[in-house]
């Protein structure tokens, strides 16, 4: 199923469906209710309470970065202001003068998720959609810490869809263009750490909510973005996320 979100009534359901009959569903998935388009309006896909993400998960990007292969997933968190939806502008700002693209595939968690085993863990999750976890690469290395650099608004494009219903997602391709031009392409088979390896390990640090996003790290070829640009993050079988690029608004 391919969820995007929904409100009816005063209150908001996935939805599942695009024509005129639309199923709302809860946080199960269970049917709610069958509507029709013109009875609801689209919300934000996602607005989560964390956003939890992974350096360096996969074996080719740690080589281009010149970094030691992590022997435990190094995590950090981007804020959920930083949320945009798809088509909405990513706005460069004035601090950077080197913002990167970072394609990568997001988990999106149903249910309270704590001390979750590797083999339970996908038991929590609702689904998978595209992110981009746009980066201002010079503040990052003259940080050293990551809140400034992955945190301002609009770094973190999520969307279009969740797809659920996706027993293991072992090998699927993963493709960052800018401007059409492909700038990343790699397979989820070439991370580190699984993504439901990923849920297990963080659930035992963190207790992990419904909607919390999980960014799973990204492929090789990471690299700047400038105001003009259309940069866009597609994975077989989830979706295609594209967003404009722009200067910092005056
Ligand atoms: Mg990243």
């Amino acid at each position: 199923m391919r969820i995007t979100r929904v409100g009816y009534q005063g209150r908001s359901y996935w939805a599942d469906g695009d024509g005129e009959r639309i199923l709302l569903l809860d946080w199960e998935l269970r049917k709610v209710a069958q509507v029709t388009a013109q009875e609801v309006q689209p919300l934000p896909l996602l607005n989560p309470g964390k956003i939890v993400c992974v350096g360096l998960n996969y074996y080719a990007h740690a080589r281009e970065m010149n970094k030691e292969v992590p022997d435990e997933p190094l995590l950090f968190l981007k804020p959920g202001s930083a949320v945009i939806g798809p088509g909405q502008p990513i706005y460069l700002p004035a601090q950077s003068s080197q913002v990167h693209y970072e394609g990568e595939l997001a988990v999106v968690m149903g249910r309270l998720c704590r001390d979750a085993s590797e083999s339970g863990a996908k038991g929590f999750v609702l689904g998978y959609t595209c992110a981009n976890d746009v980066t201002a690469r010079d503040l990052q290395t003259k940080d050293g810490l990551y809140a400034r650099a992955k945190g301002f608004d609009t770094f973190c494009p999520l969307g279009p869809v969740i797809q659920t219903g996706i027993e293991a997602l072992q090998d699927v391709g993963i493709k960052t263009t800018v401007d059409e031009e492909v700038v990343q392409s790699g397979r989820t088979s070439d991370m580190i750490a699984s993504p439901m390896d990923l849920v297990s390990f963080i659930s035992k640090i963190m207790t992990l909510h419904p909607g919390d996003v999980i960014l799973t790290g990204t492929p090789p070829g990471v690299g700047p973005v400038q105001p003009g640009n259309e940069v866009c993050v597609e994975i077989e079988g989830i979706g295609r996320l594209s967003n404009p690029v722009r200067g910092r608004p005056a």
